[in-house]
């Protein structure tokens, strides 16, 4: 009773409306409401073969499967739960996006093998300034629907692997995976590896953790992503 009050209170300062349309008529866990949610542009690549996220590590990396839940364009809702996930520190967007990745993967058969979530490390400058990692929060909302490990500590970014120059001279000597580094090796061995990440386009950034990830010999490497950029 007191809560109800409380969250009665806090709607006139603080009310919780829906991102797309503005109606206050949601779920308290959910940044969208149910006929806004429903109209999400979902791929249903985790069902489809050959699906394009999959073709971009074409002749690139060995990967077992690869999906993203839905597609991103500019100016879309799906944009903007990624950049209040990103820059405006809405964990719940993030949990939100997380769950619709879940449930995509918890009923596609491909992924049944999977033992372990590792979410794309992000430089501790960054942390600092955003105050979590979303690949993380994205896997926290996966697990709320697919019970699954995460690993945090296990794949992690190296300082001052932003600096484009920095990566350029990686890349260039092509040593693009040595912007990552393992910790705990010996945990991956064996292991069915699902790498989570925001948003994929070119897919480098993922190939490089790829890269890396092979190093602790897991028995396989699968990538999952909240949004494919068209
Ligand atoms: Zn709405």
């Amino acid at each position: 009773m007191i809560k109800k009050y409380l969250d009665s209170f806090l709607h006139l300062w603080y009310p919780h409306i829906c991102l797309q349309c503005g109606t206050d008529q949601l779920d308290n866990n959910s940044p969208l409401c149910l006929p806004c949610a429903n109209a999400l542009p979902l791929t249903d690549f985790c069902s489809m073969p050959n699906n394009p996220i999959e073709k971009i590590f074409w002749g690139r990396i060995t990967i077992q499967h690869a999906s993203a839940a839905l597609f991103f364009t500019k100016d879309s809702i799906v944009q903007k739960l990624i950049f209040e996930l990103k820059y405006k520190h809405n964990k719940k967007a993030g949990l939100f996006l997380g769950r619709i990745m879940g449930n995509d993967l918890k009923n596609s058969s491909k992924y049944a093998c999977i033992s372990l979530l590792i979410p794309i490390p992000i430089s501790t400058k960054k942390l600092r300034k955003r105050g979590f990692n979303q690949a993380q929060i994205l896997c926290e909302g996966i697990a709320q629907i697919w019970d699954k490990k995460i690993a945090t500590n296990i794949l992690l970014k190296k300082r001052n692997s932003d600096s484009q120059t920095h990566k350029d001279r990686l890349e260039r000597a092509g040593k693009n995976s040595f912007q990552f580094y393992l910790n705990n090796i010996q945990l991956l061995e064996n292991e069915n590896i699902l790498l989570i990440d925001d948003v994929i386009t070119t897919g480098a950034t993922l190939e490089a953790a790829c890269n890396c990830l092979e190093q602790g010999r897991p028995n396989s490497i699968n990538i999952a992503t909240a949004a494919y950029t068209l």
